[in-house]
C-alpha cells in the first residue's frame, strides 16, 4: 500500500499564491515511493488543478456537504469537488467539529456523500488533551470512528489526529501513533472485514521532514495529514522525500 502524504493547507493561500505554489512545486518535486494530494481552499482549486494537471499530484477539499445540491448557502457539494478534478474529500477534521460543532453523525453523512460523488473521504478521529490525560485515548478515538462510519462503505482513508497535537509542535511518539493506528485497524477489521488491510491510516498532528519518516514507518501508519508544514514548498520536498 503507497503511503499517502496528505497537504492540509487550511484556511491559507489566496487562488494567486495556490498557482505560485504549485509552479515552485512542480519544479522541485520528484514523486518518488508516496503519493502526494493536496487539501486546498475550495476556491483554491481550480487554478491548482490547471497548474498541476500531469504532475501526478492529487487534489482534495477540505470538507464537503452532506447534501447533493440545493439551497444550502455557503456548501461545497462532493460533485463540485468531482467536476475540478479532486479525488479525495477531509471530513470531520478537528476544527470542523470544533468551531462548526459537527457531530459524528454529520461526518458519517459527509463521507458517505463523497464517496457518492466518487470522492474518497479522509475521515479525521482524534482525542483531545483532557481525554489523552485522562488515559481514555483508544475507546474515545474508536468510538468517533465508529460513529464517522455509520453507513459509510471501504473506500475511506482514515487520519487520526490527536488534537492536543495539531499546530502546537508537540508531535506524539511514533508509538503513540502506533497504538491508536493498530486500535483503528482493529476496528475497521471488525466494521468491514479483510478490507481493513487495504485502508490507509494516516497521523496528523506536527508532522514535519524531520518526523515524518520515523512515525510512518510503523505497521498500521500509511501517511500522514500535514496542517502547518504543507505551505512551504521545501517542507513538502523533504516529506516527500522522506517517505
Ligand atoms: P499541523 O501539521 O499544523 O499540526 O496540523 C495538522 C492538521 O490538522 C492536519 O489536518
Amino acid at each position: 500500500m503507497k503511503n499517502l502524504l496528505a497537504l492540509n493547507w487550511k484556511m491559507n493561500k489566496t487562488p494567486s499564491e495556490a498557482m505560485a505554489w504549485g509552479t515552485e512545486l512542480i519544479a522541485a518535486l520528484s514523486l518518488g515511493e508516496a503519493e502526494l494530494a493536496v487539501m486546498a481552499p475550495a476556491i483554491d482549486l481550480q487554478g491548482l488543478a490547471w497548474t498541476l494537471r500531469e504532475s501526478g499530484v492529487a487534489l482534495g477539499g477540505q470538507d464537503v456537504s452532506q447534501h447533493v445540491s440545493g439551497a444550502y448557502t455557503g456548501e461545497i457539494s462532493a460533485a463540485m469537488l468531482k467536476d475540478v478534478g479532486a479525488k479525495y474529500a477531509v471530513v470531520g477534521h478537528s476544527e470542523r467539529r470544533e468551531y462548526h460543532r459537527e457531530t459524528d453523525a454529520v461526518v458519517a453523512a459527509k463521507a458517505a456523500q463523497a464517496q457518492a460523488g466518487g470522492l474518497t473521504p479522509i475521515v479525521c478521529v482524534g482525542e483531545g488533551l483532557d481525554v489523552r490525560e485522562r488515559g481514555e485515548q483508544v475507546p474515545y478515538t474508536l468510538a468517533q470512528l465508529r460513529g464517522s462510519l455509520a453507513g459509510v462503505g471501504t473506500d475511506i482513508v482514515i487520519a487520526y489526529e490527536p488534537v492536543w497535537a495539531i499546530g502546537t509542535g508537540k508531535t506524539a511518539t511514533a508509538e503513540d501513533a502506533e497504538e491508536l493506528a493498530a486500535a483503528i485497524r482493529a476496528e475497521l477489521r471488525t466494521l468491514y472485514g479483510e478490507a481493513a488491510d487495504n485502508i490507509r491510516i494516516l497521523y496528523g498532528g506536527s508532522v514535519k521532514p524531520d518526523n515524518i519518516a520515523s512515525i510512518c514507518a510503523k505497521p498500521n501508519v500509511n501517511g500522514a495529514l500535514v496542517g502547518g508544514a504543507s505551505l512551504k514548498v521545501a517542507d513538502v520536498v523533504g516529506m516527500n522525500d522522506a517517505l
